[in-house]
């Protein structure tokens, strides 16, 4: 149905090329990924820095917390407490090499006390709690003025580089746009511009006239494998009414957001039976303080897997030319995962 399928797709969201070549789906492949996609069988790990009770590298004791657990990174990459770069050392090369301090606030969000129950293992009303906490770590970003980007985001499973197992995600807060963030605000400025309608609007529109890549959707919220996706099972999910950030949104629209999150991931894992790795992050307007009513907030999950054992390797075209192939056309994943039952 898929096999002829050879086509390039335009990303209009990151304004990007990607080639989708269907009929190489079925060559030879001699590499398979052996990085552990297995359940962990305890509930708790004496060792981990994650489970409650447990000392953490500095010295802190977490406590003995049963939901939702925040603090901020002991190894963080971006810190308030980062070196100051003195003026006249932040720009050489006649202006062409430029350093600034890394300043910024990392957390840690662990889900749930459980070292072994991914979200999509757990009830959806943990997923909502962690909805909920998330909201109210940005309502204290936007509080500080030192703070105008968030990213939060999940690597999850091993073959995602993720240091620990125990479910958590993770919060980067900085004083700089990180640069995806920049390219959805340019994009969608453009697009304003030329068409005097919202992109983000656009692409949701299309998708739910099209279909037949849309295979979760609630009252407040819709998953699709987009049109341009680069990876396999990669997948967007939206609150259907407009929001720059997780700020303005209600309780019942979280819950609605989380419950076709929460939906997604559990199809992800059905489809293959092992927990499914992916590279979670929310895609979010700045918090400085403008409205920003040209960013549409949505979830963006890029799992790496195009089959159990099969790894997306980022090569040549990808590392080195930011041109992703696919072996997989949107449409035949997107249907594989419209016809997984979830009980
Ligand atoms: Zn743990």
């Amino acid at each position: 149905m898929f096999e002829n399928e050879w086509e390039r797709r335009w990303n209009p969201l990151r304004e990007e090329w990607i080639i989708y070549a269907a009929h190489r789906n079925n060559r030879p492949w001699t590499t398979a990924s052996n990085a552990s996609t297995a359940k962990l069988k305890a509930d708790y790990d004496p060792n981990c820095y994650l489970c409650p009770t447990n000392l953490r590298i500095h010295g802190d004791r977490n406590p003995d917390y049963s939901d939702v657990f925040i603090f901020e990174n002991d190894h963080p990459v971006v810190g308030l407490n980062s070196p100051e770069i003195p003026q006249d050392q932040q720009s050489s090369a006649n202006g062409l090499y430029i350093k600034k301090s890394a300043k910024g606030i990392a957390k840690v969000v662990c889900y749930h006390r459980n070292h072994n129950l991914t979200l999509g293992e757990l009830p959806l009303d943990n997923t909502y709690k962690v909805f909920l906490e998330l909201k109210k770590q940005m309502e204290e970003f936007r509080a500080n003025p030192v703070i105008s980007h968030v990213l939060i985001f999940e690597n999850k499973g091993e073959l995602c580089g993720v240091s620990n197992p125990h479910p958590h995600c993770q919060i980067y807060a900085t004083d700089f746009t990180f640069t995806i963030t920049q390219k959805h605000f340019d994009v969608a400025e453009k697009f304003k511009q030329k068409e005097h309608k919202n992109i983000f609007e656009e692409i949701i529109n299309a998708e739910i006239q099209d279909g037949r890549r849309v295979f979760e959707e609630n009252k407040g919220a819709i998953a699709f494998i987009p049109f341009f996706a680069r990876y396999a099972y990669e997948t967007m999910i939206f609150p259907k009414k407009r929001h720059a950030t997780l700020l303005t949104m209600t309780d019942e629209e979280l819950y609605d957001l989380a419950e076709t999150f929460h939906r997604v991931i559990r199809k992800f894992d059905k489809n293959f039976g092992i927990i499914f790795p992916y590279v979670m992050t929310f895609q979010q307007a700045l918090v400085d303080g403008s409205e920003h009513p040209e960013h549409h907030l949505f979830i963006s999950i890029q799992p790496p897997l195009r089959q159990p054992d099969l790894i997306k390797y980022l090569g040549g075209p990808e590392t080195g030319s930011s041109t992703f192939m696919s072996d997989t056309m949107p449409e035949q994943k997107a249907l594989e995962l419209k016809n997984i039952i979830l009980e």
